[in-house]
């Protein structure tokens, strides 16, 4: 008899919260007795939980922002969930959270191998498997996942395209053109809801099995093959959200798990169960476009008036001033990068390696100049203000562009108001990008980006989104702007 299986998925993820003028996070007394949120996270989840192994025996990603951070502030912890990889158990993640449907094709491309790269930088292998930042898809977003050589992923049962609804109980293959297909597991809805919105199911690791998973696995699939369950979740509610829910995971994981004695279930990571060689004989799904796991009304949660929201007029105001900004960031970067005789889009994709703390910014500067040694250059057709030395120059729209792809971290958009700290805290990356360029180019991008944000109003308080940028930028102790 095979046993039935459950993969457990947890979700790793912290906004970065960098003064992108320092580098550095702003103390936040709300974290109490924690110095900032990060800190305090980690301290509730992601060191009990590397502690006792959890990150072994589940399937896990964590995102580039949070282990960037991990890796400065906390090297040891860092370290020791990359080595509970253990070679098929963590996935990738795109770099800045970034929903991806709602992005441009080039800025989704650049998200997905940044997740990649920093990946391999982190773990030394390839990723097999990508979390998409609130499982937000689309086929063309697929479709670059599967080009860069991503071969799963996992989505929420009610974005299969189909009305019939799917079987939660087994992986599904998704064509996404082009010759090219994914595995897609769709997570077990019910379980994944009790885990993370029932702190009475998870009191008792033994109980949460008998009583709720063992039924949802009794019978095999029609081809008469185990069945297999997906648990997804936010990672941070085993510890921070719900209190002392690691030890229900340690318990769940290592009592039930992989070659334990227990003959009715096995415990692991997707990455392990799903195996190899499956992908041709799977059936085949297609997948509801611009659908994600957290807002039921597809993906205006993050960029229109969702339902959800008691007042959600900020939203389309805030994404149409960034999407202008990033469009003048774009044009400039290629009047600035070109006549260098540099690929800026390859520059960019690059450069995750500095985001990701694993070259200087000089010394990979220095690397891209070299290699574009052979280009023809040519005299910028900008009147660059200084006459800047072209690795300082290029250090500098890197930056910016680096800052640019922050500001579309899906938080900016998630709550309900543009008062709160997420919301600031793009701004201060837009802030960023758009001083480095004016400053290079005497361009005038953070004037017109205040006069955009001016549209949008917090319903909490009544600001508008000029008043609110100032203040963002203000709490950094950087000037206002001219
Ligand atoms: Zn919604």
């Amino acid at each position: 008899m095979t046993r039935a299986r459950l993969a457990i998925h947890a979700h790793f993820y912290q906004p970065d919260r960098r003064d992108p003028f320092t580098g550095r996070i702003p103390p936040d007394p709300t974290a109490a007795p924690a110095r900032d949120w990060t800190e305090r996270v980690t301290d509730e989840c992601y060191e009990p939980n590397a502690v006792r192994g959890n990150f072994r025996r589940i399937g896990w990603d964590l995102g580039p922002t949070l282990a960037s951070w991990l890796r400065v502030e906390r090297p040891d912890l860092h370290d020791a969930i990359a080595a509970q990889d253990d070679g098929s158990n963590a996935m990738a993640q795109p770099w800045h959270h970034t929903i991806l449907p709602l992005a441009s094709m080039r800025d989704r491309r650049t998200e997905i191998r940044w997740g990649i790269r920093d990946f391999e930088l982190r773990y030394g292998r390839r990723p097999a498997g990508i979390w998409l930042p609130e499982t937000a898809v689309d086929l063309p977003t697929l479709r670059i996942c599967a080009q860069e050589g991503i071969r799963y992923t996992i989505l929420a049962p009610w974005q299969a395209g189909t009305d019939g609804g799917v079987d939660p109980r087994r992986p599904y293959r998704v064509e996404v053109g082009g010759g090219h297909s994914l595995t897609v597991m769709f997570y077990d809805a019910e379980l994944s809801a009790a885990v993370s919105f029932d702190p009475a199911a998870t009191n008792n690791a033994d109980e949460f099995v008998r009583a709720r998973v063992l039924p949802r696995l009794a019978h095999p699939l029609p081809s008469g093959a185990a069945p297999l369950a997906l648990i997804a979740s936010d990672g941070e509610l085993y510890g921070h959200h719900q209190g002392f829910r690691e030890l229900f995971l340690a318990r769940l994981t290592s009592w039930y798990g992989t070659g334990a004695s227990d003959p009715h279930l096995e415990v692991g990571a997707l990455g392990n169960l799903l195996g190899e060689a499956s992908l041709p004989g799977l059936p085949v799904m297609t997948v509801r476009d611009r659908t994600s796991w957290s807002c039921h009304h597809g993906v205006l949660r993050w960029g229109a008036e969702c339902p959800d929201a008691t007042d959600g007029r900020w939203k389309q105001p805030l994404r149409l001033a960034l999407d202008r900004l990033a469009a003048a960031i774009d044009t400039l970067t290629e009047a600035l990068l070109r006549p260098l005789g540099v690929d800026p889009w390859a520059a960019r994709d690059g450069y995750v390696e500095v985001a990701s703390g694993y070259a200087p910014a000089g010394t990979y500067v220095a690397r891209v100049l070299a290699e574009s040694a052979g280009a023809p250059r040519t005299r910028p057709a900008l009147a660059v203000r200084s006459r800047r030395a072209p690795a300082a120059l290029l250090q500098d729209v890197l930056a910016a562009q680096s800052s640019r792809l922050a500001m579309f971290m899906s938080d900016a958009w998630f709550w309900d108001d543009p008062a709160r700290q997420e919301t600031l805290q793009a701004m201060r990356f837009a802030a960023h990008a758009a001083r480095l360029l004016d400053h290079m180019a005497g361009t005038d991008l953070e004037r017109t980006l205040v006069d955009d944000l001016s549209a949008l109003h917090s319903p909490s308080t009544g600001a508008d989104g000029a008043a609110l940028y100032r203040l963002a930028l203000e709490q950094v102790g950087q000037p206002a702007p001219g």
